[in-house]
């Protein structure tokens, strides 16, 4: 079966996510020196059985990943990520940002530049590629569109347009099977720009 950065990426995170249901606390904490809280809370959070819900649901999501091996990493599923504590605001977005799988220079860059979201900077960057589009893990902000780290990491790729299709299935094919109440993340796994 083909793989892909992508695919590789994903499965990299959701093998995290299972290593944490299994695990205490205290190994979180110690199996996770980048993310030590967050990663102590989702254990703690598995011991409660509050996440009893999650493992099949990260289980779907790759599988389809595998089925359309992407470039890039889509975004956890928004479900999983609430429910894990992504999106709450207790903890420091470095510790979120490691555990996934974040460069540092690219979490610096949103922290110090306060950059929301794929901005005029790196359309810019874009101009100057020589390529016509790229893509991010939706969520990810990159440094640079050219950030090396980023692109070893699964998270950012340059595409070719035709390959935007393929994004965009693997999004509603997963939107499908995996729904969730988060309107503004229905059908959005991908930042996608094309010149
Ligand atoms: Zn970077």
């Amino acid at each position: 079966m083909p793989s892909s950065i992508g695919t590789l990426s994903f499965s990299e995170l959701a093998s995290k996510i299972k290593a944490l249901s299994v695990a205490s606390p205290e190994e979180a904490e110690a199996q996770f020196p980048g993310s030590p809280n967050f990663a102590k809370y989702i254990a703690q959070l598995f011991l409660e059985d509050r996440l009893f819900d999650i493992l099949p649901r990260l289980e779907t999501q790759l599988q389809i990943v595998r089925r359309f091996f992407p470039p890039v990493r889509p975004a956890l599923d928004p479900y999983t990520s609430t429910q894990i504590g992504i999106f709450s605001k207790r903890f420091d977005d470095y510790e979120i940002g490691r555990f996934l799988g974040y460069p540092e220079c690219c979490m610096r860059s949103f922290a110090e530049n306060v950059r929301y979201g794929i901005d005029e900077g790196h359309v810019q960057e874009l101009k100057g590629s020589g390529m016509k589009a790229f893509a991010t893990t939706a969520g990810f902000i990159p440094c640079s569109i050219f950030c090396r780290e980023a692109q070893n990491r699964g998270l950012l790729s340059f595409i070719e347009p035709n390959e935007i299709g393929n994004l965009r299935a693997l999004e509603k094919e997963t939107a499908m099977r995996l729904p969730h109440f988060h309107p503004e993340y229905r059908e959005h796994y991908f930042e996608v720009r094309l010149l």
